[in-house]
């Protein structure tokens, strides 16, 4: 009698999620009554920083350009997610999303077919300075700019590359272009940025941008993430205050993962703007997520922490698949979505959590 042989699926990811017991007009839900309208979608995986939270020295592996979604793929996505899921906004990311060369065409793609639909773009402004107008022009709405110092050397540090002045003039373009309210994303490195992060505050008020730190989370490649060199929100908000007074918006959070703080001048009282702090490892809000995130090449992560992700492309290749066999497949893996940090409690310290395989800027922040 022979062996028999399993037959392992030709795509990583290809093995069909759970199927979600509720019909498609329900939305993406997952088993703990969340639903996701707040689609994220990676344009590629590559990128010319490597900022040590996020990328090894040498960066990583590059998808190819065929194994990438490709503009009418991102945009039929969009389409599922917008007609089918109700999805209400959407962000694309990356990688660095200003890398792929028809970022301008993918844009105007989604903005024909959704002229409402707010569309954002996290980037770290490499380029921005050619790009915004023709952005903006395609219908993007704002960016958020990934920016831990403005201080050259501490930049050059974190990022491993001398380039804060390119930066530096995107944000600026960004701004003229109209892609606003603006907001910088920050994440504070113990021992490297954490002394300035009040400067960067400082910063960020003047030029009239919104300032979000980011807990820092074990997503870099190198796999450095230790709890104790997190610089928590609680952290965060004395180093804030030693410069300035921070009180809590009288806004209602409504799942949003930052808490908002009014910044005003420590003399006069005058309210100089806000900041916000995300506090993913220390207070994390994953019972009211409303994420869904689709990879540079097509696979879905239900959470950033997910084990499992589950192939989109091969349907989106198959011209025998309509769209409602892509959507009952994404219904399929929201509906198995993990209740927290990528298991059913949250907490990056408990016996069993497993990081992911996936970098950051693999994933798609
Ligand atoms: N390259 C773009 C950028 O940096 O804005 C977009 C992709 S990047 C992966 C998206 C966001 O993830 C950035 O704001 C970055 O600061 C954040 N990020 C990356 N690695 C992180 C980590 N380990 N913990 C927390 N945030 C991280
Ligand atoms: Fe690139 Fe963004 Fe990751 Fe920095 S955080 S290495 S800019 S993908
Ligand atoms: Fe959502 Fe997962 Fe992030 Fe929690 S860890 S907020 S469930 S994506």
């Amino acid at each position: 009698m022979k062996t028999s042989v399993s037959i392992m699926p030709k795509v990583p990811g290809a093995e069909p999620p759970p199927a979600s017991p509720n019909p498609l007009e329900a939305g993406l839900v997952d088993q703990f009554g969340r639903r996701a309208t707040d689609l994220r979608i990676s344009l590629i995986d590559k990128c010319n920083l490597r900022c040590t939270y996020c990328m090894p020295e040498n960066g990583l592996p590059w998808l190819k350009k065929d194994q990438l979604m490709t503009l009418d793929e991102v945009v039929r996505l969009v389409r599922i997610g917008v007609d089918t899921f109700g999805v209400r906004e959407l962000r694309l990311t990356g990688g660095e999303p200003l890398v792929r060369h028809d970022l301008v065409d993918v844009i105007a793609g989604i903005r024909a077919e959704h002229p409402d639909l707010p569309i954002a773009m996290t980037t770290n402004a490499i380029g921005l300075e050619k790009k915004a107008q023709a952005l903006a022009d395609a219908g993007l709405d704002r960016v958020n700019i990934s920016l831990d110092s403005i201080h050259k050397e501490t930049f050059a540090q974190l990022t491993r590359r001398d380039q804060l002045e390119k930066v530096l003039v995107g944000v600026h373009a960004a701004a003229e272009a109209g892609l606003t309210p603006l907001k910088v994303n920050a994440v504070l490195m113990r021992g490297i940025n954490d002394a300035e992060a009040a400067d960067l505050l400082a910063w960020c008020l003047e030029n009239g941008f919104e300032l979000r730190f980011i807990e820092h989370m074990p997503l870099d490649a190198d796999q450095n993430w230790k709890r104790e060199g997190t610089v928590s929100a609680a952290e965060t908000r004395a180093l804030l205050s030693q410069r300035y007074d921070l009180s809590p918006t009288q806004e209602n959070r409504d799942g949003a993962p930052a808490e908002r703080f009014d910044v005003r001048d420590r003399g006069s009282g005058e309210l100089l703007g806000r900041v916000g702090v995300i506090a993913s490892v220390t207070e994390p809000f994953c019972s009211a997520c409303t994420r869904t995130r689709v990879t540079a090449e097509g696979r879905v992560m239900s959470c950033l922490f997910s084990a499992e992700e589950y192939d989109l492309m091969h349907l989106l290749r198959d011209d025998t698949k309509s769209d409602d066999d892509v959507a009952q497949r994404w219904a399929g893996a929201m509906w198995a979505k993990p209740a927290a940090h990528g298991s059913s409690r949250p907490g990056f310290e408990r016996e069993g959590f497993s990081r992911p395989e996936r970098s950051m800027s693999a994933i798609g922040g």
